[in-house]
C-alpha cells in the first residue's frame, strides 16, 4: 500500500528533502498534500514534478499565481493560515510530516494528531511551545510521533526492541556549530553571513543559527523530554563535533548504544516514513578505513548561555519552555535582519523569560496568551 504523505512546509530544507526521498520510493509513497508559506515558484515546481491532491499557501497574495499555474491540473489549490489548519484536518493523508518552521506549524501538528495521522515531526518548537498538550493529545489519539529531528531519531531507533527496559539518560550529541572554541569577546561581533555556516548540516536560517547559539541543543533537550516521557535531569548534552554519532541512550545496566552515519536528514526522514520497516537508500556510507576520529567534550555554558535557559525552562516547565521558544523566534528574526548582535539572542530571551509571568499548569489558552505576550515583549525590547 502506498502511504500518502503531507508535507507541511514542503518548500523548506526537511521538505524538500522529504519529496527526494518520495521520489526515491514512488512505489512507497505519493506525496498529497504540500504547503509554503510564500514561496509559489518553488511550491508549483513541486505541484507539478509530484502531482499532490492539495496544496497550501500560507500567504494569501499568491493565492491567484498559484490557482492559475495549476489550472490545467486537478491540484485543488487553497491559500491562508485557516486552510492550513483545515487541510490538516482532512482525511486525505496517512503521515504528516510536520516541516514547517517555529510556532506556525504548532496547530497545524495539533490538527493531524487530532484526526489520527501519524506524525513525522520535525517541527521540534510544537513541542517546546505545548509539549504536555501535544503529547496527551498523542495518547488519547493513539497517534505514533516519530521524530525526524536527527538526536531524536537516534534515540528513537536505539529504543526499538527494548520494550520496558528502563532508560537512565539520554545523550544528545551536538556538533557546536560555528563557533564552537570561541569566547564572548569573538562572538560580539558575528555577523548574519557568518553564522548562517553550519560547519555539518545545510538547514533552513533559523535552525541554522539556533544551531550557532546552541539554542538548537536546549530545544531538543525539551522535545527529547516530551518525546521520551523523560526527567529532565536524564537528559545529557555532549558536543561532538564531527556529528556522525547522532545521539545516544544509555539503559539501567550501564549499557550506551549509539545511531550512527555521515550527517544527512534524509536518513532520518526516510526512517520516520518507513517505520517500522528501514528501506534501502543510496545516501553516502561512513567509512572506519579513512583516518578519523570521534571526539567529545563539554559544552561552555559560560560562553553559550542559551543553554542554561533552555535548561531553566526544562526544570522548571510550565509556560516557560514556550517564552523562551517565543523571545528566541523573535530574536533570531532580528538577529537575521541585521537588527541585534548575535549574544543580544540570548539577553533578549533572558528578558522576557523574567518578565513574562510564570505559569505551572498552563492550559493550551494560556500557551496561546504566552506566546503572544512573549513575541510582544521581545519586540519592544528590540524596537522592530
Ligand atoms: P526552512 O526555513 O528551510 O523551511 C520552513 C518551511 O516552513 C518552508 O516550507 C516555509 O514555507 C514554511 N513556513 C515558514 N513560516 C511559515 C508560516 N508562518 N506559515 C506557514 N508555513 C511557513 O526550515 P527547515 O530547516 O526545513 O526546518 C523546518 C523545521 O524542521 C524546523 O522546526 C527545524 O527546527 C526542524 N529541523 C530541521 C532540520 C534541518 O536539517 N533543516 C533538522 C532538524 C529539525
Ligand atoms: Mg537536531
Amino acid at each position: 500500500m502506498v502511504k500518502r504523505i503531507a508535507i507541511f512546509g514542503s518548500t523548506g530544507s526537511i521538505g524538500k528533502q522529504t519529496l527526494e526521498v518520495i521520489a526515491e520510493h514512488k512505489d512507497k509513497f505519493s506525496a498529497e498534500v504540500l504547503t509554503a508559506y510564500t514561496n509559489e515558484k518553488l511550491l508549483i515546481e513541486q505541484a507539478l514534478k509530484f502531482n499532490p491532491n492539495i496544496v497550501v499557501i500560507a500567504d494569501e497574495k499568491k493565492y491567484e499565481v498559484l490557482k492559475d499555474a495549476l489550472s490545467n491540473t486537478q491540484i485543488k489549490v487553497f491559500a491562508g493560515e485557516k486552510a492550513l489548519n483545515e487541510v490538516a484536518l482532512m482525511n486525505c493523508y496517512d503521515i504528516m510530516i510536520a516541516a514547517i518552521v517555529g510556532y506556525a506549524g504548532f496547530q497545524p501538528t495539533l490538527n493531524a494528531i487530532e484526526t489520527g495521522k501519524t506524525v513525522g515531526l520535525a517541527n521540534k518548537e510544537t513541542l517546546v511551545v505545548a509539549g504536555d498538550i501535544v503529547m496527551q493529545k498523542a495518547f488519547e489519539k493513539k497517534v505514533a510521533i516519530i521524530p525526524v529531528d536527527s538526536e531524536h531519531s537516534a534515540i528513537f531507533q536505539c529504543l526499538v526492541g527494548e520494550g520496558r527496559n528502563k532508560i537512565e539518560k539520554v545523550i544528545l550529541t551536538a556538533s557546536g556549530g560555528p563557533f564552537l572554541g570561541k569566547k564572548p569577546n569573538f562572538l560580539v561581533n558575528v555577523k548574519r553571513d557568518h553564522a548562517l555556516q553550519h560547519p555539518n548540516w545545510s538547514m533552513g536560517a533559523k535552525i541554522t543559527i539556533d544551531s550557532a547559539t546552541l539554542m538548537n541543543k536546549g530545544l531538543e533537550m525539551i522535545e527529547a523530554k516530551w518525546l521520551f516521557s523523560l526527567q529532565p535531569q536524564q537528559i545529557q548534552v555532549v558536543i561532538h563535533p564531527q556529528s556522525i554519532i547522532h545521539s545516544m541512550v544509555q539503559f539501567e545496566d550501564g549499557s550506551i548504544k549509539a545511531q550512527m552515519g555521515l550527517p544527512d536528514m534524509k536518513l532520518p526522514i526516510q526512517y520516520a516514513i518507513s517505520f517500522p520497516q528501514r528501506l534501502t537508500s543510496n545516501f553516502p556510507r561512513y567509512d572506519f578505513k579513512r583516518p578519523s576520529s570521534l571526539t567529545f567534550e563539554e559544552p561552555d555554558l559560560r560562553t553559550f548561555r542559551n543553554l542554561v535557559l533552555a535548561s531553566e525552562a526544562l526544570f522548571k516547565g510550565g509556560n516557560l519552555p514556550c517564552i523562551l521558544n517565543a523571545a528566541n523566534e523573535v530574536a533570531v528574526f532580528a538577529f537575521l535582519r541585521n537588527r541585534i548582535g548575535f549574544l543580544d539572542i540570548t539577553a533578549v530571551v533572558e528578558k522576557t523569560m523574567e518578565k513574562i509571568s510564570f505559569i505551572e499548569k498552563p492550559t493550551l489558552d494560556d500557551y496561546l496568551e504566552s506566546d503572544a505576550e512573549s513575541r510582544n515583549f521581545a519586540a519592544s525590547l528590540i524596537q522592530l
